[in-house]
């Protein structure tokens, strides 16, 4: 279940006094088991794992916790459509989350589950222990009831008309077309998502943690403004603890998929209460596995180091109501939560439609390589809650141009001459420490200039050294980009130095043999320390490095240290350039696949036609613009090796056009010969995994439900619908 950790080796080996080693509890915020790993859950949990790699590196002893997220109406009503127990369908994604984490070399030390025994026995002693505080209240309070599936349905299974401006379908707590919040109640003419039924009101008895004593409010106040938030975060929670906090409802009424409340049959526990309640069970089995004492991280007035990173909009849970309930249950707090912004592909909101809603599995299977996303997303991320956008040219730009151009480049250029002409050995000339450089007179110069007429007068490396310090400060404030961009100027530094000595013309010369050898000895010293400052962001990339290198596993220590002496290994290939084709492969994959939301857990249940806001008004120039054609089905025929996608061939009059339609859900091949239908027939053709798609016919609705559009008898192929 869990990753083996390189921590515990490392310690030791960095010259840190034993005081400054410090115990770290990480985590990540808990993905729900309701569907798949994206690439915006990906900014998560490749920035934590980052931090953890770095303070592994640091010699700290860090864990890093996490679980899938499993409780609640929506994986219950999933389970139950899929015809399969809860248990069962959690069991599944856990393993299909577990893949995407590793794939992307996501190291948790522990990955659980909260549908675990030491999760409920954390949930439910915390709630015997605010209730023995009086903080726990029961109110009988009214909640729309679908009698025909028999349930209390939560706000996002409600839907009806929004009351403030009548759009139709809108969920039970805002509007998406005027953004208006409300409560179900006030929603016109309701009816459930699930069954379609219109709800009843019923009265039911709801637990309550009581946030609006007194006891809470001065505790939140506190605890939120002594630097545990970012600022921006902390502004945040000051808006909302201005007015007084409203009791937090913990329970839910049966059916429930969920723990169940020990002193009160058919209530259980809602599923934000146990999951931040994950973090503990999950650790928990992690002591029992590695001998660690929970008590240690987790008692009050704990010295250890708690951090959460969160997305912005789980800020609310996680700044109010879990340190309110750690608090009073006798816990420690957390000792910082780090919020970050979402992701935005190509400067926009991740789209189905438009192939940007990308998820984990297809990106592995179409670019490959992890590590180009987990660089990519280093060097934006900045520590604060602003969104990172994923822009799809700079993403092939930055990493070839970066990681092949500038880093590999300065090994794959030495490494060869080190084999090739010196027996895979170092020059022995170069000390093994950076103190001895800069001891050895030879070697220092007054200012950083290279010395044209001696290799050997750089003072690149002690540079490169002195930076140690500045890019760990950068790593552990998050400033990710600030530490990539200052390596990348030091890797554009070390290549300056190979290209000014071009080992390959000096190996032209017999008279400059020792300068050959000095030279591609130095430049892998540089490869190596640069090595060292990317190995949190680009583990398994590092991991090739140190083979070549012939080195154990580096720490952050190493930055003090050199390769003399010593035999490295021939070197192969550490990274292939990415081609653009596979990222428009990913892009198209993605665009194909119309499953249905899976963020939106309603969807799944309802059976309704989703209403959609009608988009900006246009002029009618614009709409001219668009080229409306008949077009006759002169031949459909099935793309192998596409889900969802026919092939069309379409007459227009003029000539014929190729289609390839994302129809095949809803018809044969066979139905759609022969029919008339309407084309846009002036959209820019289009590449596509299986060949050019030259237009677009127009069709309502998705899946099974999908219906092309048809003319009146009578109409013929290449005749303008305006
Ligand atoms: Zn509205």
């Amino acid at each position: 279940m869990h990753c083996g950790a390189p921590g515990v080796r490392m310690m030791g080996k960095q010259g840190l006094s034993p005081d400054m080693k410090r115990k770290l509890l990480v985590t990540s915020a808990l993905p729900y088991a309701n569907g798949s790993i994206h690439l915006g859950h990906l900014v998560e949990y490749i920035q934590t794992d980052i931090w953890v790699r770095f303070q592994k590196m640091q010699g700290h002893e860090c864990h890093y916790v996490c679980a899938d997220d499993t409780h609640g109406t929506p994986i219950m009503l999933r389970a139950e459509k899929e015809g399969i127990p809860p248990e069962e369908l959690i069991a599944r994604v856990w393993l299909e989350h577990f893949d995407d984490f590793s794939a992307f070399h996501v190291n948790f030390d522990h990955y659980g589950s909260t549908n675990s025994e030491e999760t409920r026995q954390f949930a439910c002693s915390i709630y015997g222990k605010l209730k023995a505080a009086n903080l726990i209240e029961s109110k009988t309070i009214e909640q729309y009831y679908d009698p025909v599936k028999e349930m209390f349905l939560p706000d996002r299974f409600i839907k009806g008309e929004c009351p403030k401006c009548g759009a139709k379908d809108q969920y039970g707590d805002n509007c998406e077309v005027c953004g208006a919040a409300y409560t179900p109640s006030e929603l016109r003419n309701p009816y459930s998502a699930v069954s379609g039924a219109k709800p009843e009101l019923r009265s039911s008895e709801h637990y309550f943690f009581r946030l609006s004593d007194a006891r809470c409010q001065q505790f939140l106040k506190e605890w939120t403004t002594k630097g545990t938030l970012q600022p921006e975060a902390s502004n945040k929670m000051q808006e909302w603890l201005k007015g007084e906090l409203s009791d937090w409802d913990i329970s839910r009424d049966a059916p429930y998929f969920g723990f169940e409340i020990p002193d009160a049959p058919g209530k259980y526990f809602y599923v934000w209460l146990d999951a931040p309640v994950g973090y503990m069970g999950s650790f928990m089995k992690l002591c029992g596995e590695r001998g660690i004492d929970f008590d240690e991280f987790w008692k009050k007035g704990s010295t250890a180091e708690l951090y959460h990173f969160i997305g912005k909009d789980i800020l609310y849970f996680h700044a109010l109501f879990w340190p309110a309930m750690l608090e009073h249950a006798g816990f420690r707090t957390p000792t910082k939560l780090f919020a970050h912004g979402f992701l935005t592909v190509n400067g926009e909101k991740m789209s189905k439609s438009r192939g940007t809603f990308i998820t984990a599995r297809s990106y592995v299977d179409h670019v490959r390589n992890t590590e180009y996303l987990r660089y990519y997303y280093a060097s934006k991320l900045n520590g604060t809650m602003e969104d990172i956008d994923l822009n799809l040219e700079d993403f092939v730009a930055k990493v070839n141009s970066d990681l092949i151009g500038k880093y590999v480049n300065i090994a794959s250029r030495c490494a060869g001459f080190i084999t090739k002409r010196f027996d895979g050995m170092l020059c022995a000339e170069i000390p093994s420490t950076i103190e001895q450089i800069i001891e050895d007179g030879r070697l220092r110069l007054p200012r950083l200039k290279y010395d044209l007429q001696n290799p050997r007068r750089t003072g690149l490396l002690e540079e490169f050294a002195t930076w140690a310090q500045t890019i760990s400060e950068f790593y552990e404030d998050r400033k990710y980009s600030a530490a990539i961009s200052n390596i990348m100027r030091l890797a554009d530094r070390a290549n300056v130095y190979v290209n000014d000595w071009a080992p390959w013309e000096m190996a032209k010369d017999p008279a400059k043999e020792k300068d050959l050898h000095w030279v591609c000895s130095y430049s892998l010293n540089l490869f190596r320390m640069l090595t060292i400052y990317l190995k949190p962001v680009l583990p398994k990339l590092a991991g090739e490095a140190e083979r070549f290198l012939n080195i154990p596993p580096l720490v952050w220590a190493d930055a003090k240290t050199l390769l003399g002496a010593h035999r490295i290994n021939e070197y192969t290939h550490l990274m292939a350039r990415l081609d653009p084709k596979n990222v428009e492969a990913m892009v198209e994959a993605n665009r194909e696949s119309l499953k249905p939301v899976e963020h939106s857990p309603a969807r799944h249940a309802e059976s309704q036609v989703h209403h959609q806001p009608i988009f900006d008004t246009i002029s009618i120039e614009d709409f001219s613009k668009i080229d409306l054609r008949i077009a006759k089905i002169a031949n459909a025929e099935h793309v192998e090796g596409a889900e969802k996608l026919l092939k069309l061939t379409l007459d227009i009059g003029t000539g014929t056009r190729t289609v390839f339609a994302g129809i095949k859900s809803a018809y044969a091949p066979e139905e759609l010969v022969g029919r008339h239908t309407v084309m846009v027939a002036n959209l820019a053709p289009r590449k596509m995994k299986f060949g050019v798609s030259e237009g677009m016919v127009l069709a309502a609705g998705d899946g099974k439900d999908l219906f092309i559009l048809s003319p009146d008898e009578g109409a013929a192929a290449g005749m303008k619908v305006k």
